[in-house]
């Protein structure tokens, strides 16, 4: 036993605040690291102490383990909390922490490496009774026999990179024909990503749901686990919502489940807080026999707060704890859950335009609050910037409810109320998607988001009234400088708006007495009160008040309402009329070009590949928008792109 008095945190953003939160209830002292781009980050802010530790990219700083552990010398910290992601599940890291006589906050390295790559994980679960999906794992990766393998397995199949995670190097395949082409791509993004090729191949389970278990083992034997969470709702295999406890889990199924999460544990004298994966058949009512290991991961989840919110325990308490040696607090039959509680993930990214990873300044930043019973785990505040070097998480808002729907109803209106202005964010898509019939009834499985996709990004026509809201936006008010004062306009009893559109859209605002009376190309609306605070516009119809939030920029006003956010933006007289070449195709984010598939001359149809751009280490294939020729390919492969960059252009039509 070795009181731990104060932690270095491996890691930035929310889940290094999140670990320095506790740290502090605990009295323990922390140490923040940071490179270049996080020197004023909240991180930094929280932890009593912080060591600079080299350049933003994330190889120059938050992988660099000698940096690290020398920063955790110099500051005399005797242990090293690894968050999740950079070097969490890196059992060199944990050999080197050692080493240099600090202790570990986690597994030990060998059960890392039992569990670091997915084959050798499948075949160690195989052994200890733990149901595995069947399919092949084994070394050979000769891509015929990977073909024959998949044949045997039969279709549909998941390729997955052994050294995988985060989605990262996964192809579905439904039949053999493409299979060649996903193999090829999978191993590229494996290599890119992981630095090791190899692939195993899966039996695609059908109607999947994504069932996980918490698991805690001690230094002296002990492993108990804290009920399970449903991550089923994905994109591109990666969680967007987390829930506990899972829908409609029958409790003999629960017990099968935390059995073998348990026993998989134990196979690898697990240590520390785990969570074990598992791949559920949803075609019907669960069953014990219907759910198959995937891969256990050796460290705190990023959906770990559900698990927190349902059973009460605070598992980096815990994690602290068992590190320092103490055995476990309680013993499998003295942990229950209460209520129903989901995890949603804010990203910086576009719904409308692929999710594509976004950046920006947060310009407003405003979280639903605690006294709303809403818990914000984030690790920046307003005023930061989202960069590309590093995930484009802004927040995860959980919520608690004694029951789903509760839970639900309170997920929808802390969407409501935040706020995030800046750069473009999954919040409405989030929205709509806890307001979804089929994931309100429970009908979850990972396939749900895909199948939905384009009514969950779909971005309803303005209406009168958002029009309206976004001209009261965009006018001054009369005293602009008070934020909390009454809508009177500035100057000029009328003024006029132009938004640009096909065509131009001209809008007139008129204050007569107390009444305000917008007129839009799509009608006319009366407001008897229009009230500014802050981001908040109160308007009143009818005798009903009602609610947007507002932000103006040089560019435009967007304008949010319940589930929607619309950007209407300035017309700009002076900027020329068309800029964009129709057919050409630029590059929608900033990245490198890996692989150039299409040439000048070729003929191409719409959605033909033309090309692969890597941006956050993901690929993504550049199609023809349209029928043509190309007329010239402007990059090739290697090439570095800014975000906007030309990368072909296509024939005009004579
Ligand atoms: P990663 O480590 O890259 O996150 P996982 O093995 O955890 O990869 O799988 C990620 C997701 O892919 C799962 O949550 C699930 O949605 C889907 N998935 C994985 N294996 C299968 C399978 N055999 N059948 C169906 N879906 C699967």
């Amino acid at each position: 036993m070795s009181m731990i008095k104060k932690i270095l945190i491996a890691n930035r953003g929310e889940i290094a605040c999140r670990v320095i939160r506790t740290a502090r209830e605990l009295g323990i002292e922390t140490v923040a690291v940071y490179s270049d781009a996080d020197l004023n980050a909240m991180h930094v802010e929280l932890a009593d102490q912080a060591v600079h530790i080299g350049a933003a990219p994330v190889g120059e700083s938050y992988l660099l383990g000698d940096r690290i552990i020398d920063a955790a010398k110099r500051t005399g910290a005797d242990a090293i909390h690894p968050g999740y992601g950079f070097l969490s599940e890196n059992p060199d890291f944990v050999d080197a922490v050692a080493k240099a006589g600090l202790i570990f906050i986690g597994p030990s390295a060998d059960a890392i490496r039992a569990m670091g790559l997915k084959d050798k994980a499948k075949a160690l679960m195989e052994k200890a009774g733990v149901p595995v999906v069947p399919g092949y794992h084994g070394d050979n990766q000769d891509a015929n026999f990977l073909a024959k393998q998949a044949n045997e397995i039969g279709y549909p199949v998941l390729i997955k990179a052994r050294a995988g995670g985060g989605g990262k190097g996964m192809r579905l395949v439904e039949k053999p024909a493409d299979f060649a082409n996903a193999l090829a791509s999978a191993q590229r993004e494996a290599q890119s990503s992981f630095g090791d090729p190899a692939c195993l191949i899966e039996k695609f389970i059908q109607n999947p749901r994504h069932i996980e278990m918490q698991v805690m083992g001690d230094a002296h034997g002990n492993v108990i686990h804290l009920f399970e969470r449903d991550c089923s709702m994905q994109r591109r295999h990666q969680k967007v919502i987390e829930e506990a406890p899972a829908p409609d889990m029958p409790e003999d199924v629960r017990q099968a489940m935390g059995a073998a999460a348990v026993a998989a544990a134990k196979a690898v004298n697990y240590q520390g807080a785990g969570t074990v994966e598992f791949i559920v058949d949803g075609s019907g009512p669960l069953r014990p026999d219907g759910f198959w290991f995937m891969e256990m991961n050796t460290r705190l989840q990023v959906e770990h707060p559900v698990t927190e919110e349902i059973t009460g325990f605070d598992l980096v308490a815990m994690q602290i704890a068992v590190a320092e040696g103490q055995a476990l607090p309680v013993t499998q039959d003295q942990i229950t859950a209460t209520g129903h509680a989901f995890e949603v993930r804010l990203y910086a990214e576009d719904p409308s335009n692929g999710f594509l990873p976004a950046t920006g300044t947060l310009d407003i930043l405003v979280f639903p609050t605690a006294d709303n019973g809403v818990r914000v785990d984030t690790g920046v505040r307003q005023g930061d910037v989202i960069s590309p070097h590093y995930d484009p998480m802004i927040a995860k808002l959980i919520v608690t409810g004694p029951n789903r729907n509760a839970a639900l109803l309170k997920m929808s209106k802390a969407l409501e109320e935040l706020v995030v202005h800046g750069c473009v964010t999954n919040r409405a898509f989030l929205s709509a998607l806890v307001i979804d019939a089929d994931f309100a009834a429970g009908r979850v499985d990972t396939g749900l988001i895909d199948r939905k996709g384009a009514d969950l990004t779909a971005r309803p026509d303005p209406t009168a009234q958002t029009l309206a809201l976004a001209a009261l936006a965009a006018v001054r008010p009369a005293d602009a400088e008070d934020p909390f004062a009454n809508f009177r306009l500035w100057g000029a009893a009328r003024q006029v708006v132009t938004f640009e559109g096909d065509p131009n859209i001209s809008i007139f605002v008129e204050t007569i007495a107390s009444e305000t009376n917008v007129t839009t190309p799509l009608g006319e609306v009366t407001f008897s009160a229009v009230l500014r605070n802050g981001p908040e516009l109160w308007v009143e119809e009818n005798g009903v008040k009602s609610r947007a939030i507002v932000h103006k920029t040089g560019h435009g006003v967007l304008v949010q309402t319940a589930g929607h956010d619309r950007f209407f933006k300035f017309f700009d007289p002076s900027a020329s009329a068309s800029s964009g070449k129709a057919g050409a195709l630029t590059a929608p984010m900033p990245g490198n070009v890996i692989a150039v598939v299409a040439k000048a001359g070729d003929s191409v149809s719409e959605g033909d590949r033309l090309l692969v751009m890597e941006a956050m280490k993901m690929e993504h294939a550049i199609t023809a928008a349209q029928d043509g020729v190309i007329a010239e390919m402007l990059v090739s492969e290697g090439d570095q792109v800014e975000q906007g960059a030309l990368l072909v252009r296509m024939q005009e039509d004579e």
